[in-house]
């Protein structure tokens, strides 16, 4: 196993430890990294005209399992090699990263404005899961790779298949958390439905300008 740096593991405890409330979010995170994989990809294509884009590489998927408890979020964009699931997914890539480890030396209240105002980016789905699977083969490259993780100290990367180009991400959700002193417990249950999920993409995702799909249901 590899270890998460520093920064990631306090963004990381924060999460997890609820300080932030608005778990929802983490949809609308995931998304918007498959809609920026997905104009990588068409950007590439407009200067490399062997690159060959079918209707299915623009558009995003959001899928779920209810036995399974998992929510899928899948693109056939640029993809990532074994390097990149190592260098973006280990440590803190967004913008607002140096703010937010120069205001968490603060206080935790400061954080919160700050993962309000930028984002949280990928580790926002540890929010609501308590694994994480990302499954991607880069453009260009014949193997795909896994990026694993519980979001605790660190990740493990290993080999995996995957047909095309494209990115998929997994969360296996939490368990649902009992009543404590009258204040209900957080529902993970609830992310499980078409509509919920459906809901989710409106009202977070609906600046995305590629079509976001919603696979059928498994019951
Ligand atoms: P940001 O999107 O602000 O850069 P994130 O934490 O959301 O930060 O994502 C970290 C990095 O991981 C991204 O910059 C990108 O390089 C990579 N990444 C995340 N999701 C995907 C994806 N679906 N396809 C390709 N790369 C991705
Ligand atoms: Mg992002």
């Amino acid at each position: 196993m590899r270890k998460f740096k520093t920064e990631s593991k306090k963004l990381l405890d924060l999460m997890i430890n609820s300080i932030y409330t608005n778990r929802e979010i983490f949809l609308r995170e995931l998304i918007s990294n498959a809609s920026d994989a997905v104009d990588k990809l068409y950007f590439k294509s407009l200067t490399d005209h062997d690159l060959k884009l079918e209707d299915e590489d623009l558009s995003i998927r959001v899928s779920y399992d209810k036995d399974a408890r998992t929510i899928t979020v899948s693109d056939n964009g640029i993809g990532m090699t074994a390097a990149e699931l190592e260098k973006n997914l280990g440590t803190i890539a967004h913008s607002g990263s140096q703010e937010f480890k120069d205001e968490t030396e603060k206080d935790a209240t400061d954080a919160i404005d700050i993962i309000g105002q930028f984002g949280v980016g990928f580790y926002s789905a540890f929010m609501v899961a308590h694994s994480v699977r990302v499954i991607s083969r880069a453009f260009g490259e014949d193997d795909a790779h896994v990026w694993e993780s519980d979001g605790l100290e660190g990740y493990t990367i290993g080999d995996a298949e995957r047909e095309r180009h494209g990115t998929d991400i997994v969360l296996t959700l939490r368990e649902n958390e009992e009543a404590v002193d009258g204040e209900p417990g957080e529902d993970y249950d609830r992310y499980l439905s078409e509509w919920a999920l459906k809901d989710l993409v409106t009202r977070y995702s609906n600046y995305v300008h590629h079509p976001i799909q919603m696979m059928v249901t498994k019951s």
